[in-house]
């Protein structure tokens, strides 16, 4: 079974209770496995699987993830004392999941990785 499908069915409210924000275009919701205090994925409600899968006529909905991401953050109030924003794409980077997905991780003192 592709793992796409559990992404897929969070958006369908058939398994996750963690959504934090959905409307027309994406799906917000907290990390089963969170890596920080706060962690939560935005995702398109129309699958992509990966950044690579980003073209002229989707790269729209990049801009949108990263705005709510944003306005999420906000609201959580981890928007002040910092948070961090990934995206992996593919095997080198330990994209788990084949459906895009932004993540957010914030709440508390991150790890530098730079
Ligand atoms: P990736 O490694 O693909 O960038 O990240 C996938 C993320 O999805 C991981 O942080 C993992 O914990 C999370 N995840 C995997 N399965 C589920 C699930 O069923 N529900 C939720 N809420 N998160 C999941």
């Amino acid at each position: 079974m592709n793992n796409k499908i559990i992404f897929e069915k969070i958006i369908q409210k058939k398994t996750s209770k963690n959504i934090i924000y959905q409307d027309k275009q994406v799906t917000a919701f907290y990390d089963i496995k969170p890596q920080a205090l706060v962690h939560f994925l935005v995702i398109p409600n129309i699958y992509i699987s990966s950044l690579n899968e980003i073209t002229k006529k989707n790269k729209d909905i990049v801009g949108y993830m990263m705005y709510i991401a944003i306005k999420i953050a906000k609201q959580l109030k981890i928007s002040d004392s910092g948070y961090r924003i990934v995206v992996n794409c593919n095997k080198n980077a330990g994209q788990e999941i084949k459906y895009l997905h932004i993540h957010v991780l914030g709440g508390e003192k991150l790890n530098n990785i730079n």
